[in-house]
């Protein structure tokens, strides 16, 4: 080993030795990649990470085959925002202002304001008697439906009767919510109420990701349409590995610097409206339909199981895209830097040949 590389290889495994000293994954030299399992400001390192604005590192996973079986779906195009189990909209939408390159204005229909839930939904049904006994209170109504006396939301949309304050002959409202019966109860309004409705451009404008328990209708979502669904599917062997966490987490590098010159560029600006660090000009219908406004524009969190991703989600799927060296003509194109034919390491492609 030569002077001065002793701060690099100790502690790595051979594989990042030769892989890297080799030439084998030319970009873990050419970009100074370190291996590591956690970096200076104390994050996990898995199979690799960014840290800005110059740490490259790979970890351990980086050498071991990996199967990936997912499609990301866009979640705030052409779909509502509904109230979730508690029958509240707790989300807001993006403030319309006006910043610096901004696509669109946010212009969607908010059908119940925030902390609301729908009005006049029916909250308090009679028992098997047919007889209402409960009497309303605060503002919640005591009206007729079909003959049959019942109390709603009233106009807050929210139930206000206490359970004391409830007869108990009579019983609280169930409504069917996401394949189970739900109970209305004090504080609720009703489950699965479509909240904030997309304007005519169809994009769904909230302020970085729904609030609360409130939820994307996942049956609005188009499935058909190649522009809205992207598959991250793929085998890989070990060194394909390695080769693909440089190409992701250089990626993820680009967005930084992307947006450090656009900053520097525009100063006093916000470039980076959802702050996911994609720049906003970056994001769009030319871009996978990103949104914008919104972090995680492809729910990469949910569907990976990792919730750091909501803050960062469609950085995370930019980079997801570069690993499957997508084609998609709406797609952004990076070269593969694959080159098994090179493997030296035990067990590689050219370990016999030694
Ligand atoms: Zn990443």
């Amino acid at each position: 080993m030569l002077q001065g590389e002793q701060d690099i290889y100790a502690n790595t495994p051979n594989w990042f030795y030769y892989w890297r000293k080799g030439g084998v994954v030319s970009d873990l030299e050419t970009y100074d990649f370190r291996f590591a399992t956690s970096t200076p400001q104390g994050h996990e390192v898995r199979y690799g990470r960014f840290e800005p604005p110059s740490g490259l590192y790979v970890g351990p996973l980086a050498g071991s085959p990996q199967t990936v079986n997912h499609t990301f779906q866009n979640k705030y195009y052409n779909t509502k925002l509904t109230t979730g189990e508690n029958g509240i909209n707790d989300s807001l939408i993006f403030p319309a202002q006006n910043y610096w390159n901004v696509p669109r204005q946010p212009d969607d229909a908010i059908l119940i304001p925030k902390d609301y839930g729908e009005p006049h939904a029916v909250a308090i049904v009679p028992g098997d008697d047919g007889i209402l006994y409960t009497q309303p209170w605060p503002d919640d109504q005591r009206i007729q439906i079909d003959g049959v006396w019942v109390i709603t939301t009233g106009a807050d949309g929210i139930l206000n009767i206490s359970d004391w304050a409830k007869d108990p002959r009579d019983r609280y409202m169930k409504y069917v919510y996401d394949g189970r019966e739900v109970e209305m109860g004090l504080g609720r309004g009703r489950p699965g109420t479509i909240a904030i409705a997309p304007g005519i451009d169809g994009w769904l404008d909230l302020y970085w990701y729904p609030g609360g328990d409130d939820q994307v209708m996942e049956d609005a979502n188009n499935l058909q349409d190649l522009r809205l669904n992207h598959s991250y599917v793929a085998s890989w062997d070990a060194l394909e590995v390695c080769a693909i966490t440089c190409v992701h987490e250089l990626e993820h590098k680009r967005h930084h610097d992307d947006r450090t010159a656009a900053q520097q560029a525009h100063p006093g600006m916000i470039v980076d409206l959802d702050d996911d660090t994609v720049i906003t000009i970056n994001e769009g219908e030319d871009h996978y339909f990103l949104n914008c406004y919104i972090r995680d524009t492809y729910d990469v969190a949910s569907e990976l199981g990792n919730p750091d991703y909501s803050y960062y989600g469609d950085s995370e799927f930019l980079c997801r895209m570069s690993e499957m060296n997508y084609s998609d003509p709406n797609g952004l194109v990076t070269e593969g830097k694959i080159g098994p034919q090179q493997d030296w390491s035990k067990g590689g492609r050219q370990w016999r040949k030694y």
